[in-house]
């Protein structure tokens, strides 16, 4: 089975289903949680460290984050300090039509809350017309901000980043 990571930087659905990357559905929709899209065993591990509840776990320096989807409360506070840009939080409870998706971005001018976007998949295509609803500057690193945008309930575990919308 090839790796389709290695060849293009974009993990497949397949790849996400057969590392269990998601949690199951029972816990997407008691609230939001992250989603940890980590399946190459580097020598790296600041989520572990930047989780008040303890909930990212390795078994060594070299493996693969564990994430305890029972402890996490999906606030949001790994995904800057991932160098990999590979955690993400997803609410499937926002509202009842709308799931919310929280991810690292880098871009400047830095998106504003009530800002229309479109809403871009993992590899940069874009899905569906969404909104800003939190921008997360207090983060370590000061080149990257939290987002977190509202967008249809059926493509939120698609859904990775934003691009400005095209009038
Ligand atoms: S979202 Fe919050 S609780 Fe969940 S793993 Fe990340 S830091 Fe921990
Ligand atoms: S910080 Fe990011 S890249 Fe590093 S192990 Fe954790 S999830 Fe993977």
């Amino acid at each position: 089975m090839g790796n389709h990571l290695a060849h293009s930087g974009v993990l497949s659905e397949e790849e996400l289903e057969r590392y269990g990357v998601y949690p199951s559905k029972e816990r997407l929709n008691e609230g939001p949680v992250a989603i940890i899209e980590c399946i190459q065993a580097i020598p790296c591990d600041p989520c572990v460290h930047s989780c008040p509840q303890k909930a990212i776990a390795m078994e060594g320096l070299s493996s693969v984050p564990k994430l305890d989807v029972g402890k996490c409360i999906g606030c949001t506070l790994c995904i800057p300090d991932c160098p990999g840009q590979a955690i993400f939080v997803v609410d499937m409870t926002y509202s009842k039509d709308e799931a919310s998706v929280s991810f690292p971005y880098e871009f400047l001018p830095i998106p504003k809350v009530g800002d229309r976007i479109e809403a871009v998949d993992r590899e940069g295509k874009p899905r569906a017309k969404g909104r800003v609803i939190r921008v997360r500057s207090d983060t370590k690193t000061d080149r990257t901000v939290v987002l977190t945008i509202a967008v249809p309930k059926d493509i939120a575990l698609e859904v990775r980043s934003m691009r400005r919308s095209r009038r």
